[in-house]
């Protein structure tokens, strides 16, 4: 597979040529054709496949065909910590270069003020630790009803850190109609038995 061939935005391939990259990961070549054509996708991967990529890239192609900028998020990004989320983000911003696409990092450790402004200004994509989203949740400052594609990445680390109720929580306030791509390095009972609830009809891509 090239990605030429993924059906990937124009302006996402040049920026993924502009970093580099040659040729797609099996990750990618798995993940990113059923995550084009709306599909659920559950992802069996460890960090360094390039599974970063195989989210973020379908995500930016889908959400640069719709509004340019809603008010409302379109996408959520779930990652267990600040440093995993912060490199979500950085490869966003690669990646989406050449889009209009806007994001919002939502993290512990900063204050709320930045990341309110920036949520009040409205942003396309969050990208987010499940505590910190549910922080600024419950502070009635979002909402995530216009969330059209969730990713829930190193779910397994999720299960390790105790975040399994707070990503159950949060998949409840997503509507029920969502795209979901779900990541995890390893699927033990407990994510085995999330995926079941909350995918639907997954592709599974197992590197
Ligand atoms: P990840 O598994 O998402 O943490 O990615 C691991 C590293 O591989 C990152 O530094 C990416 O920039 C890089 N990478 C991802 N996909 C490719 C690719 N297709 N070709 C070369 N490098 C890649």
């Amino acid at each position: 597979t090239k990605f030429s061939d993924l059906k990937l935005n124009p302006k996402v391939l040049k920026a993924i040529e502009a970093a580099g990259y040659d040729t797609p990961t099996p990750i990618q070549a798995g993940a990113i054709p059923p995550a084009l054509e709306g599909r659920d996708v559950l992802g069996i991967a460890q960090t360094g496949t390039g599974k970063t990529a195989s989210f973020t890239l379908p995500m930016i192609t889908m959400l640069a065909k719709g509004r340019a900028r809603a008010r409302m998020p379109r996408s959520l990004v779930l990652a267990p910590t600040r440093e995993l989320a912060a490199q979500v983000a950085e490869n966003f911003d690669i990646y989406a270069k050449g889009t209009k696409l806007t994001k919002a990092l939502l993290i512990g450790g900063v204050s709320f003020k930045e990341q309110d402004q920036l949520i009040d200004r409205g942003v396309d994509v969050l990208i987010a630790t499940p505590g910190r989203l549910l922080d600024h949740f419950e502070r009635g400052k979002l909402l995530l009803t216009g969330v059209q594609i969730m990713v829930v990445d190193e779910a397994d680390r999720m299960l390790d850190m105790g975040f399994i109720p707070d990503i159950e929580r949060i998949f409840s306030l997503t509507p029920f109609t969502r795209q979901t791509l779900f990541f995890s390095a390893t699927m033990a009972p407990e994510i085995e038995r999330i995926t079941n609830t909350f995918l639907s009809n997954p592709v599974k891509v197992e590197v």
